[in-house]
């Protein structure tokens, strides 16, 4: 049998959980599916110094406790590993499935951001948990005084460069261009950074070691030139895609992956909107999540009072 909420909300990060503070105010019954634990790709980073109001920064886990609890003081109802594993609708009503249960609603938020690419490279999945992961701030203690490698150039890349030479005795930072993306008072705060040393035009290509991680082959991507890198332990930032397959073809996604919407965050399916990173977008933040997140769930609110009408 299944139970039914005005509305569900797929994905428990920074767009779902305001879109959900958002339709409780608004007096809607709303259900937020979270396949982990609340918080969504913030939680675990160090030091969040970009959301307004938190002039001193404040950690992803700090300031996501906030979102919830903020959500659910106004009783949004919550249900944390519950993973969806599809969403059909028919006669404007929408059934949603996670592997235990099914639910109908009539509106749908989808705020499920997006996951961590791999590199593909030989060794990567041998020696993933063995000296290989996506997370500094849930890993790097486990490198206390050694050496690290980060894998990438945007912001969290270097930002989590930052954090990891905190605790290691040296950062490698790899990227396969000669200039980085992150945002200029990061990298200005890396370079200054005497553990923090910079290796441009460099691409891995195989992971070895025994029972860990022990070498990065590394390629020149000008020269083909191929070395070898000691190090104890690495953190690859290549970017991230979302995964919304099971969506069906309820929406339509850019060549990346990304969920395409109008400007008020409406799918080509009625009653269905996209919000936050899972979305085509230029900037992809907590505070563009948290607007999306608002403002899906008003369109939402006007839905649903048009299907009442
Ligand atoms: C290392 C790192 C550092 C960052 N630092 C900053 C920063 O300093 N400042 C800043 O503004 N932004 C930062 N960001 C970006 C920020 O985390 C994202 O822009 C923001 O979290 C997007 O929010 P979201 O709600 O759209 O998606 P997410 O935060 O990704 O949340 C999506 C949620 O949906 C859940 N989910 C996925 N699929 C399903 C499913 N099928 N069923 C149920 N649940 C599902 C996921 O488990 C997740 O909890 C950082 C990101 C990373 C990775």
């Amino acid at each position: 049998m299944a139970e039914f909420h005005e509305a569900v909300i797929i994905g428990g990060g920074p767009a779902g959980l305001t879109a959900g503070l958002y339709l409780m105010r608004a007096g809607i019954d709303a259900l937020l599916l979270e396949k982990a634990i609340l918080g969504g790709a913030v939680i675990n980073t160090w030091q969040i110094e970009n959301y307004p109001g938190f002039p001193e920064g404040i950690s992803g886990k700090d300031l996501m406790e906030r979102f919830s609890a903020h959500a659910k003081a106004f009783n949004l109802k919550i249900k944390e590993f519950a993973s969806v594993e599809e969403v059909s609708l028919k006669d404007r009503l929408f059934t949603v499935k996670t592997e235990k249960n099914i639910y109908e609603s009539k509106g749908i938020i989808i705020a499920t951001g997006t996951q961590s690419i791999k590199l593909g490279i030989p060794g990567e999945d041998r020696f993933l948990g063995r000296g290989i992961s996506f997370c500094a701030t849930c890993d790097g203690m486990f490198f206390k005084d050694l050496d690290v490698a980060v894998i990438g150039g945007g912001d969290a890349a270097i930002e989590e460069g930052l954090s990891l030479a905190n605790i290691v005795k040296k950062v490698y930072v790899i990227h396969r261009r000669d200039t980085l993306r992150a945002q200029k008072i990061l990298q200005e705060r890396a370079f200054k950074n005497s553990k923090i040393e910079f290796l441009f035009n460099k691409r891995p290509v195989e992971f070895k070691g025994k029972d860990s991680i022990e070498y990065i082959v590394l390629e020149d991507t000008r020269d083909k030139n191929i070395t070898e890198l000691k190090v104890d332990g690495v953190f690859i930032y290549a970017g991230s895609r979302p995964d919304v397959a099971f969506l069906g073809d309820l929406v339509d996604t850019d060549e990346e992956g990304f969920i395409i919407t109008d400007e008020n965050l409406a799918t080509k399916t009625k009653g269905l909107f996209a919000a936050g990173d899972v979305r085509k977008k230029r900037l992809r933040q907590v505070s563009t999540a948290v607007g999306d997140g608002a403002l899906a769930a008003f369109e939402l609110e006007r839905y649903l009072i048009e299907l009442k009408q």
